[in-house]
């Protein structure tokens, strides 16, 4: 008898799933941005390994292996093909170690072979549409082999691409997560709408659906209340952690605030200037929590993510974590703190420091 480890999981709670790999081994100094190749896994497995660590101890229970663009299209267009298969052994050894290593008092954690976006796709053409099918397939096929207990199929924005994945897939037998990406036009870019793309990926036999990346809270809670409402399987909510807004649904063209004096030489603010939009972790919980209330269960951030941000939608919805142990406490800082040994004119300085 087969079991769906996942699915039991999300039928009696919430499920955690840290992603943002990207950005956040971007800014920690490992992987070029716009390129974005996640090479971490074969130059620098102990970083990769540590982060993966953090998502854990902060409430992930989901160690998803980075091979996040590790596709061999992308190997093709950085002349790396041949580390294509290495790199994404590498990602799911990894991955599969820190799993197994659950922190005493976590629940057991699952590893996840991802695929995504192959950015290659297109509308109404057979002959890229079957490349793009064996780049799934052979690394749905790795993930499988390094011990995967469920895929993630993630950031897609051709429905039509997204039904393909799931179809790869479940060929596994695996549980599965498809996850969808609309752009700036509220839709599909093959035209069909986001909740007819979701229902569609139940049909087809995905244990979650929903919406990952690309959106801030603002404009993707609207599209999950509706997903929510469309579909009876278990739905996945894991925003970008930036201030998205109707006029600037996604990242992608958000421009910066009037006062930058220092704009990003590229001319946007994607991918490396967002920083004046990054959400505070309050805005994060309490769109996990909204979430939540409403009947999500699979909740994440994605990229832009970090773990404090993962503990924030942990404890939103009530869970203690490993990281728990340091959340915030500001009775005994300098200033603002209520401590009795803080000296009053320190408390009474705090509003003009
Ligand atoms: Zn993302």
């Amino acid at each position: 008898m087969s079991t769906n480890r996942l699915k039991e999981r999300l039928d009696q709670g919430p499920v955690i799933c840290a992603e943002g790999f990207l950005f956040e081994i971007e800014r920690r100094g490992y992987m070029a941005s716009g390129e974005f190749v996640p090479m971490v896994s074969l130059d620098h497995p102990e970083v990769l390994e540590n982060l993966h660590r953090e998502f854990q101890h902060a409430g992930s229970d989901i160690v998803e292996a980075f091979t996040y663009n590790g596709h061999r299209e992308k190997m093709r267009v950085i002349g790396k093909e041949e580390l294509l298969e290495p790199l994404n052994r590498s990602a799911l050894k990894i991955a599969k170690k820190v799993a197994l290593d659950t922190p005493k008092g976590s629940k057991p954690n699952l590893m996840a072979g991802n695929i995504s976006n192959s950015n290659i796709w297109k509308h109404n053409d057979k002959e890229s549409q079957k490349v793009v099918e064996s780049m799934f397939s052979e690394m749905i096929g790795w993930a499988v082999e390094e011990g995967a207990d469920m895929l993630i199929g993630e950031t897609f924005y051709y429905a039509e691409e997204a039904f393909k994945a799931l179809e790869v897939m479940k060929k596994s037998g695996l549980p599965t997560v498809l996850t969808i990406s609309p752009m700036g036009e509220n839709k599909m870019r093959d035209g069909k709408s986001v909740v007819d793309t979701c229902k569609e990926l139940e049909q087809l036999g995905a244990d979650v659906v929903g919406l990952n990346c690309f959106r801030g809270p603002a404009t993707m809670f609207p599209f999950l209340k509706e997903i929510r409402e469309a579909v009876k399987c278990h739905v996945g909510a894991l925003p970008i952690p930036y201030r998205t807004s109707k006029d600037y649904p996604t990242f992608f063209n958000l421009p910066d605030r009037s006062n930058c004096e220092c704009p990003s030489p590229h001319g946007r603010t994607f991918p490396t200037a967002l920083d004046p939009h990054f959400c505070n972790r309050y805005e994060i919980g309490k769109f996990a929590k909204d979430a939540y209330t409403l009947g999500i269960n699979y909740l994440g951030v994605c990229c832009g993510a970090n773990p404090m941000l993962i503990r924030e939608v942990a404890e939103s919805i009530g869970l203690k974590v490993p990281a728990s142990k340091y959340r915030e406490n500001m009775e005994n800082h300098f200033m603002y703190g209520k401590n009795k040994r803080i000296p009053k004119h320190m408390t009474e300085y705090g509003d003009k420091a």
